[in-house]
């Protein structure tokens, strides 16, 4: 979103590299074709006796429990897998990608709630296949509803001209955009470590200090970082800020051909056959003797050799973890981020635009925070001829029907795009996300130490940043923490 007409080379350095198969090969143990029927799982995993040579050719043994299958839970089992540690990945749903999930309705893609696929991604970019994923590019920038108009802001390393026309439109003064430049050279000239563990701010405060002006904020930063962050008035960490400009600075915003969910679906369809168990509702986590006892609702009780990690999402942690406090905060920051997503279908010759770029929110009025026509970014998000109309509102509103909701959007829509063409979008559906993400405002620690007691680890998006990344990050990192210890363990 920068306006700097020069450029400038930077290159991209993963934080990161895999340690595949270091001194792990000579505990290898044969893979566990563990059973999905949550019914018959405790027959299957029970494990009572310590792990030993002849113990390859008894199935019914897990070495690992991780609860909860989202993008956290998903990187823990796959950091696991490529050292051939056995696990069981529990999950509650019925699918696995947690907050990361897409519905097929009548042929349209829903993905619950907008969610946007940053490439620039550093743990995502080592983790995925991003060739598979067929990525779909947003157009870099945003067009800005404000004043009755439209103005596009650009990123100028992409879309050049734009970006020098867009100079001189009310999103920001020139200043502003020769500020954004500079933003954009801090944050490429830090490490991912340095950003996440910077001095903080809020991002208000931060943009404040950096000089820019009131105008650019309220049209431009509020709706569009607080899109991301589910917070218009920008009291999410600085760090936060720095990270997700930094990581659009490196790559494209994007969208899977199959739904954000084909991002989880790909983690999972590479783990072992059977190492997933779905519908399954963890009760408690026990501690029973050296070992962690997992409790499903239905009450199978599953024992693991290694550890537990426990991935699910912060209030549910809180939940299953009330006991162990060490090291585990129970705080939860309020209020959680929510978002509502309301969905229509339109026929193609009702979308006003072709382009696949975002709009943005910048006119101090109404709910709609952000809009865009998922069809023109991903034509796969909806059946031949027809168009798949995305909006986002930031929060709740509890208070509202779905009914209310619908028809205030399509008002609001209609100031925008014409009556004609709004009021011709048929209503598909609505998302309401209560708990998108974690509150990540200032003090934050965007590095939690994963393990919390002797074989129990805890991972997900409120213990590093809440992204994908953040996520994919935080499951790599309390699967590694459960390898070294264990490693020690057998050194010994
Ligand atoms: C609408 C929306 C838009 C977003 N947009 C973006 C975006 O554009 N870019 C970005 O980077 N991030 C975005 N995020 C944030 C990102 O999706 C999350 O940070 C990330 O997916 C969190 O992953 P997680 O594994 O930590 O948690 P979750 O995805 O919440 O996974 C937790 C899992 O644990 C399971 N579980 C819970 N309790 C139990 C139990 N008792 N037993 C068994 N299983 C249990 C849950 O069912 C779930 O599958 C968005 C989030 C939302 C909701």
């Amino acid at each position: 979103m920068t306006i700097a007409t020069h450029s400038f080379n930077f290159s991209f350095t993963p934080h990161h590299t895999f340690h595949h198969h270091h001194h792990h090969h000579h505990h290898r143990l044969r893979r566990h074709h563990l059973l999905k029927s949550p019914t018959r799982v405790r027959a299957q995993v029970s494990v009572t006796t310590p792990p030993s040579v002849t113990s390859q050719t008894n199935s019914n043994k897990t070495g690992v429990i991780v609860v909860g299958a989202g993008l956290a839970g998903l990187a823990a089992a796959t950091r696991l897998h490529s050292d051939n540690i056995p696990f069981l990945l529990v999950e509650a749903s019925d699918a696995v990608g947690g907050r990361v999930r897409t519905d097929n309705v009548d042929g349209f893609l829903l993905d619950r709630g907008f969610q946007i696929f940053i490439t620039g991604y550093p743990e995502a970019r080592n983790l995925l296949d991003y060739e598979a994923l067929d990525l779909q590019k947003f157009y870099s920038g945003a067009k800005v509803y404000y004043g009755g108009g439209f103005h596009t802001v650009a990123d100028p390393l992409r879309h050049l001209s734009d970006a020098i026309q867009s100079l001189t439109n009310p999103i920001g003064t020139i200043v502003d955009k020769s500020l954004i430049a500079l933003t954009r050279i801090r944050v490429l000239t830090q490490s991912d470590d340095q950003i996440l563990s910077a001095e903080e701010t809020s991002t208000i405060n931060l943009l404040k200090r950096i000089g820019f002006s009131d105008s650019i904020v309220d049209r431009f930063f509020r709706p569009f970082f607080g899109g991301i962050f589910f917070d218009r008035e920008l009291e999410t960490t600085s760090r936060l800020f720095d990270f997700v400009f930094k990581c659009l600075a490196l790559g494209d915003n994007t969208l899977p051909a199959n739904g954000i969910s084909a991002i989880p679906e790909q983690l999972a369809a590479k783990l072992p056959p059977n190492s997933i168990i779905l519908n399954s509702p963890v009760a408690s986590i026990d501690k029973s003797e050296s070992t962690y006892t997992v409790k499903l609702k239905n009450g199978d009780v599953l024992r693991s050799e290694y550890g537990v990690i426990v991935a699910v999402e912060q209030p549910e942690a809180v939940k299953l973890l009330a006991g162990e406090s060490n090291g585990f905060s129970n705080d939860i920051k309020q209020p959680a981020r929510s978002t509502v997503c309301l969905y229509f279908s339109a026929e193609r010759s009702q979308v006003p635009v072709n382009d696949p770029v975002l709009f943005i929110n910048g006119s101090g009025h109404g709910i709609v925070n952000n809009m865009f026509f998922a069809t023109n970014v991903a034509p796969s998000y909806g059946p031949p001829g027809k168009a798949l109309v995305s909006v986002s509102l930031i929060g709740l509103y509890e208070d509202e029907s779905d009914e209310d909701l619908r028809i205030k959007v399509i008002e609001e829509l209609s100031s925008w795009f014409g009556p004609k063409v709004a009021g011709s979008w048929t209503y598909l559906k609505t998302y309401r996300v209560k708990f998108a993400q974690p509150n990540q405002c200032p003090p934050t620690d965007l590095r939690k130490n994963p393990k919390v007691g002797v074989g129990l680890y805890v991972c997900g998006d409120y213990r590093t940043s809440a992204t994908f990344d953040g996520a994919l990050v935080s499951g790599r990192e309390a699967a590694e923490a459960l390898l070294k210890d264990r490693s020690l363990v057998r050194a010994s």
